[in-house]
């Protein structure tokens, strides 16, 4: 028992260290992708529910790596806004995103994720607005999504660079609404526009009666607060009915196809005729 004890002990060293070194890798190799703009942006269908019309795509970041294959962002985002390099990161983002989406149809709008970390940046309104006009992206068709309680470290801030972006006409989202990092205190915190909805209430709102009567609720708090809902993580068309029953605005999922990078993007608008 004694050795088995010890061997174990020796594992989880060996396995701490392992798991340290493969961090360290991350750490270093981030900082230089980031410069390389090896993370590049993937793009996910926005669909209206009522008319089943792509109303645009959110942004998703991937780490297109050399030796370990594309590297999705739950690895990665969290280093980021440890080293520091998530503000840096977010940005190159945008830039690609904006540049693949500056000649598609003028309906269609890009959604981008914005990590609480980025919101203790004073100069963060000015760098998106600057990113906007190099690229030449309209404003109005930008919505960021925002999520977590960390923005209330410097509410005053964070209010003042929402203020800042509001202004130029971009629209803010308070994304991953009902779980424990986006609750209703947010809904009065920041002028959202937009509320969506978790994939874990979503996926299993057709056997689970607790996740349709949240998914019913927020839908119908969104409608108080005139506040259109997307629902993400829709999986199958049943669910997609179910959500255009209780009246939800807009869903993502891969019921719509799995998320896609630009040059594929390219291939479906045109087949669509929205570029
Ligand atoms: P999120 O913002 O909630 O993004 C939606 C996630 O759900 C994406 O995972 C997407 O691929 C996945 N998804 C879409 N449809 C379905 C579906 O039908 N079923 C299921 N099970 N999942 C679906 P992804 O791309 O791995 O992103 C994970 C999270 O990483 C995102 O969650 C977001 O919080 C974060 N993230 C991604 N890109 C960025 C970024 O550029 N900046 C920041 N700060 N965070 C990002
Ligand atoms: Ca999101
Ligand atoms: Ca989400
Ligand atoms: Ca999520």
């Amino acid at each position: 028992a004694k050795t088995a004890g010890r061997n174990r002990h020796v594992w989880f060293n060996t396995a701490m260290e392992q798991s340290l070194q493969v961090r360290g890798e991350l750490e270093s190799g981030l900082r230089l992708a980031v410069a390389a703009q090896d993370i590049i942006p993937y793009f996910e269908q926005q669909v209206d529910l009522a008319t089943g019309l792509t109303t645009g795509f959110e942004v998703l970041a991937r780490w297109d790596h050399p030796t370990r294959g594309m590297i999705p962002p739950d690895v990665f985002i969290p280093i980021a806004e440890e080293i520091g390099v998530i503000g840096d990161l977010s940005l190159s983002l945008m830039r690609q995103a904006c540049t693949a989406a500056r000649d598609w149809d003028s309906a269609l709008t890009l959604s981008i994720n914005i990590s609480p970390v980025q919101l203790r940046d004073a100069w963060l309104a000015q760098k998106i607005i600057k990113t906007l006009v190099e690229t030449g992206f309209p404003a109005s068709r930008l919505e960021i999504e925002v999520t977590e309680s960390a923005l209330f470290d410097n509410l005053a801030l964070a209010q003042s660079i929402v203020g800042s972006l509001k202004n130029q006409g971009i629209r803010l989202a308070l994304d991953d609404f009902g779980t424990g990092f986006s609750s209703l205190a947010h809904l009065r915190a920041l002028p959202f526009d937009r509320i969506k909805i978790d994939h874990s209430f979503v996926a299993s709102i057709l056997d689970n009666a607790e996740s349709m009567a949240i998914v019913n609720t927020i839908v119908r708090l969104g409608d108080s607060l005139n506040l259109p809902v997307t629902a993400e993580g829709i999986e199958d068309a049943a669910v997609e009915e179910r959500l255009r029953a209780l009246g939800c605005a807009k869903g993502q999922g891969y019921l719509y196809g799995r998320p896609m990078n630009a040059a594929q993007l390219r291939r479906l608008l045109a087949e669509q005729r929205l570029l």
